[in-house]
């Protein structure tokens, strides 16, 4: 069995087909999705978790969890309200994580200070709810600095807490990966671990410890090859798993079995919770 750490289930991109993914995904030997709640704004954050339980205990389809956050960009959004209303999500058994938080600086949107003050507002909220965090985080090309700035906030906000979190699609160096881990992080990969300019992320792909690797989807986007430019869907996470199983010399069985167990150790994960 497989878990996908991370898909935006709710994306209007599956409207038409969601019941059919999720079947696809699980008879693809997938037992758990992470569904990601940010929606496309702060006010859909709820849409993963009403997934979560319009599916639950349905034969057929993967164990659902879910998560709620604020993306980077809609940090200026962020109010009393929203802050109260992902603080109710988390209280929710299904929702194991507060994400995807984060830095984002490749792309234009919020101002850099906005992003770190909400973000250190949104780790207040995880940690009082003690649930691990998942983090974006994408510098513009050539550039550290919102790695250095990333890392600067988690050890000052979020070390001390103790509940580690995921480092989700990670695209960084052998350092950052390393320094993610030393926070307690685990480090997930996805469908561009398979690209063929990825060498550098295969690369540290190969060298981190199998007992804190996790593998993602991050659909509907980047699609793993040979579906790259498609849709992406949770079914499509073995490709991904099955590249990291040859970059480490192991079956994708064990790929399947550590990053399981990986996952279920992260957030404590007893058996009648979710799906
Ligand atoms: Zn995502």
């Amino acid at each position: 069995m497989l878990i996908d750490s991370h898909a935006h289930l709710d994306s209007p991109r599956y409207s038409d087909d969601r019941e059919a993914m999720l079947r696809r995904a699980w008879d693809a030997g997938v037992g758990a999705v992470l569904a990601i709640g940010i929606g496309e704004e702060p006010a859909e954050m709820h849409q993963a978790y009403d997934i979560c339980r319009q599916f639950k205990g349905q034969p057929g389809i993967p164990r659902l969890y879910a998560s709620a956050g604020v993306y980077p960009h809609n940090t200026s959004e962020i109010d009393d309200a929203i802050l109260a209303k992902l603080d109710g999500l988390l209280a929710a058994p299904e929702v194991i994580a507060c994400g995807e938080i984060g830095l984002d600086y490749y792309h234009e949107g919020a101002p850099h200070a906005t992003q770190r003050e909400g973000l250190i507002r949104l780790l207040e909220i995880a940690a009082a709810r003690k649930r691990p965090i998942l983090i974006h985080c994408r510098p513009k090309d050539e550039t550290t600095n919102a790695w250095d700035d990333l890392f600067e906030i988690l050890e000052a906000h979020w070390r001390p807490t103790g509940l580690g979190g995921i480092m989700h699609c990670f695209g960084g160096n052998l350092e950052q990966a390393r320094r993610s881990l030393d926070l307690g992080f685990l480090v997930s990969f996805a469908g561009n671990l398979t690209y063929p300019k990825a060498q550098p992320l295969r690369d540290v792909a190969a060298r981190l410890p199998l007992d804190r690797l996790l593998v993602e989807t991050d659909a509907p986007w980047l699609a793993p090859a040979p579906y790259r430019g498609k849709r992406n869907e949770p079914a499509w996470v073995n490709l991904t798993a099955q590249t990291l199983a040859g970059l480490r010399g192991v079956s994708e069985q064990e790929i399947a079995q550590a990053t399981t167990k990986n996952f279920n150790r992260l957030f404590d994960l007893s058996p009648d919770v979710g799906n």
